[in-house]
């Protein structure tokens, strides 16, 4: 790559490298990394954040797509965790309701009162071997107790509880041998990827001395800092820090192998899902979250997303060393809950688009099974050489606000600095000013995306408001439609100038939900690439390796399988 690389993230490379030092440097780009890095851009300190891959592509691109108080978790007497999630579950719904919106939660019950003896055993081991059914007593219980946490003064609705009848009255494809539902509300996350990209722009805008790379890796450790690697050029530097953050999540144990560490926090579990194109499955949801317990006791959940269906997910001890794979094994799992709870509704593999896993980052958990493992996080501090290492040990999608805060509040108690802003009340991203009500939208779209007809819904729906300086450059040149339509050349050029675009990839998988929602054909990713290759100079070498690149992550991690 030249010295005058058309990548603005080089440029931004190169500007690291140059400075040579830092006073904190965040070490991965998942939404943990990145609610740090912006919770101390926003106290003013000087920090950089490295992520070896695309911001937001690890664990943090494989999740259920939740953002929950996590009910089951009060089986496991995890109450701390339980309150944050609700606190940040009912502020991320007001901070960022562009992404982040309510979402009804029905669990169908077939027992009265299975599962209910062994609950107060695991209150008290936080132990389990293999999980048992739950019966209705039992989540009567629990969902009274998070009712008591969850309801933000009012403005959540208490669960209500219905019998047969009524329950198959209101979702009437479900097994008639329910016996019960239990309905209550949680929330939904779109698009998680967008989503880590606003906080990340945000920890950019509040501060001149933030910077954020991706595709650069931590591999080594200096006297006073670490040693980064542009993995686009090859090139290493040593970058000098007061603190370094370890928040490289199921890798944690790996990141600090590489800083020269031995630790073993982490025990990750894999989780596997699906997304299928199945219209009946999605009309039998009625917009609801089904979440619901398997024969094996395992919490599962069918879930209405983009017009799609998602499916998941499995709870399987993982090394993460390895790529998380959706087994075929894990498919016909999914396929069987689905029968189990809507037996009359068809399903087969041509309908899955897109499958996905990750790995969470859970604390190492030896004798507990993977399901009752604490979801909970905390902070481990390495002091035995002069840059500490701050490494985080778990920490769900939910709860990344809280965390970022008090993980930053532990830095700046390192650097003996105090804190001087708060993100409690601080809307994120294009969740700011995002109108909620039909009157307010149109409003809104009347006032800043004249002009945009049909695409405004869309541009609305993936930037929040700032569709706005979107549709503001977009008009300001020729523009030509791409993707059928779900984007353009105008809105691609913004994505490379904007949003850290350095790979089709990072369009396709995550700038997008082109692949979840099985719009990446062969033919989307070819016009892509070619837009890519001259917004980005890429040479004819460059531009079909990207696409060959794209084709086969597809097939290898998502179960797409394309003509080449
Ligand atoms: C199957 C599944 C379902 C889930 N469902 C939910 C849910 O519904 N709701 C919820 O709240 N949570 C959910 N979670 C949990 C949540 O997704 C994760 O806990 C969260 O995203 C972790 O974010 P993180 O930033 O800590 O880790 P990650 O997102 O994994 O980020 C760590 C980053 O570090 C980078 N990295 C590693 N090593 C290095 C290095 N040496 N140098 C530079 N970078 C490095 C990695 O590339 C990675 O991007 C789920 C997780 C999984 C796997």
């Amino acid at each position: 790559m030249s010295e005058n690389s058309p990548l603005p993230m080089r440029n931004a490379v190169r500007s690291v490298r140059d400075a040579g030092r830092t006073s904190v440097l965040v070490i991965g780009g998942g939404v943990n990394g990145i609610s740090t890095f912006r919770d101390l851009a926003l106290q003013g300190v000087d920090v950089v954040l490295v992520e070896r891959g695309d911001f937001a592509g690890g664990a943090s691109s494989a999740s259920s797509h939740m953002i929950h108080g996590g009910v089951r978790y009060l089986e496991n007497g995890e109450f701390r965790l339980v309150k944050e999630s609700v606190q940040e579950r009912n502020r991320l719904l007001r901070l960022a309701p562009h992404f982040v919106k309510p979402l009804e939660t029905t669990i169908p019950i077939y027992s009265t009162f299975s599962g209910i003896l062994s609950a107060p055993l695991r209150f008290l081991t936080h132990r389990s071997g293999k999980p048992q059914e739950r019966g209705a007593a039992l989540i009567k219980i629990g969902l009274t107790l998070y009712d008591t946490f969850s309801r933000d003064g009012g403005s959540v609705p208490r669960h209500r509880f219905l019998g047969r009848k009524k329950s198959l009255a209101e979702l009437p494809s479900l097994d008639a041998d329910v016996k019960y539902t239990a309905t209550y509300f949680d929330a939904s996350m779109h698009d998680p990827e967008r989503l880590a990209l606003d906080v990340l722009l945000d920890g950019l805008a509040a501060n001149d001395s933030a910077r954020a790379l991706n595709y650069v890796e931590a591999v080594g450790r200096t006297a006073d800092g670490v040693t980064l690697r542009d993995l686009e050029t090859g090139e290493e530097f040593d970058v000098a820090a007061d603190v370094v953050v370890n928040a490289s999540g199921p890798w944690t144990d790996l990141t600090n192998a590489q800083l020269g560490q031995g630790t073993r926090f982490m025990g990750g579990t894999k989780g596997s899902h699906i997304v299928l194109d199945n219209p009946e499955l999605l009309a039998a949801t009625r917009g609801r979250e089904i979440f619901f317990e398997h024969s094996d006791g395992r919490i599962v959940l069918i879930y209405p997303l983009k017009d799609r269906v998602l499916v998941g997910t499995t709870d399987i001890d993982a090394d993460p060393s390895k790529p998380a794979l959706c087994t075929e094994e894990e498919v016909d799992y999914f396929f069987d809950l689905i029968h189990h709870v809507f037996p009359t509704i068809d399903t087969d593999r041509e309908q899955i688009v897109y499958r996905f896993a990750g790995i969470r980052p859970l604390p190492r958990h030896e004798d507990t099974a993977p399901g009752f493992v604490s979801r909970d996080y905390r902070v481990e501090v390495d002091r035995s050489q002069s840059t500490p290492i701050v490494s985080l040990v778990g920490g769900k999608w939910t709860t990344f606000r809280a965390l970022g805060e008090s993980l930053s509040t532990k830095v700046l108690e390192i650097l003996g600095r105090g804190r001087t802003a708060s993100t409690a009340d601080r809307p994120i991203g294009g969740g700011r000013g995002f109108p909620t009500s039909d009157a307010e939208r149109r409003a809104w779209i009347r006032a800043h995306l004249a002009g945009a007809g049909d695409r405004a819904e869309v541009l609305l729906a993936r930037y929040g408001t700032r569709a706005a300086e979107v549709w503001a450059h977009i008009e300001q040149d020729h523009d030509a439609p791409l993707a059928d339509g779900a984007l353009s050349t105008r809105e691609l050029a913004w994505m490379v100038e904007q949003e850290h675009v350095v790979h089709l990839r990072d369009v396709i998988l995550r700038r997008t939900s082109l692949a979840f929602t099985g719009h990446a054909s062969a033919q989307v990713i070819d016009e892509l690439a070619d837009a890519l290759a001259d917004l980005l100079d890429w040479d004819a070498d460059r531009r079909h390796d990207e696409a060959a690149q794209m084709r086969q992550e597809l097939g290898d991690r998502h179960g797409v399988a394309l003509a080449s």
